[in-house]
């Protein structure tokens, strides 16, 4: 699998630096809250999993899955939730875990949506973003962080479904998906 990458970005011991710190962080901030860590399916799992048990205070644990119309390398901004969550978010502490933030587009549909359902707060945590693709303005609360415009695998981010099991962040060669 290795040989498929032109580049190692992020070691599996950064990995775990990076939620240990995020979760430090939040546990502060969440201290006496009603918290519940929403992970966004299957890109963010890895990450939420791990950051979940960085986390201090009693926290819920749910996950979403959304379908963004549009395939390959990008998204196409229209969001349908295909798994939603299983409980009701009304007056809770709502965190959304998200793999990366590229366009902005998937985030900035679905936060209207989980506002109508009245949570007490709902803030976003990214473990990348990518600020040179950005298509729509996204507060991004809690960043592990920056990444250049270049198309990532591993820790949960897939090609085509592949690589999601990498144990840790890597460039892909470009011809595996030109
Ligand atoms: P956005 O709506 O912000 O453009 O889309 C974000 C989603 O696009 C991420 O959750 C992820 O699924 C996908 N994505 C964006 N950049 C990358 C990347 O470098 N690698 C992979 N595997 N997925 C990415
Ligand atoms: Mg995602
Ligand atoms: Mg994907």
């Amino acid at each position: 699998m290795m040989e498929d990458l032109e580049s190692i970005m992020f070691t599996k011991e950064q990995l775990a630096n990076k939620t240990k710190a995020m979760g430090r962080i939040i546990s502060r901030d969440y201290e006496g809250k009603d918290l519940v860590v929403v992970g966004i399916l299957k890109g963010a799992a890895m990450f939420t999993m791990d950051l979940v048990r960085e986390i201090t205070c009693p926290a819920r644990l749910d996950f979403m899955s959304l379908s963004s119309y549009g395939s390959g390398t990008t998204s196409s901004g229209v969001v349908k939730i295909r798994k939603d969550l299983e409980a009701d978010i009304k007056g809770k502490d709502v965190l959304i875990c998200e793999d990366i933030i590229d366009s902005g587009l998937t985030m900035k549909n679905l936060f209207p949506m989980l506002m109508k359902r009245e949570p007490a707060s709902l803030r976003l945590c990214a473990l990348l973003s990518k600020p040179s693709r950005r298509e729509v303005d996204v507060n991004i609360d809690y960043l592990g962080w920056e990444v250049p415009d270049a198309f990532l695998v591993g820790y949960g981010l897939d090609y085509a479904e592949k690589y999601r099991n990498l144990p840790l962040i890597g460039v892909l060669k470009r011809e595996i998906y030109a």
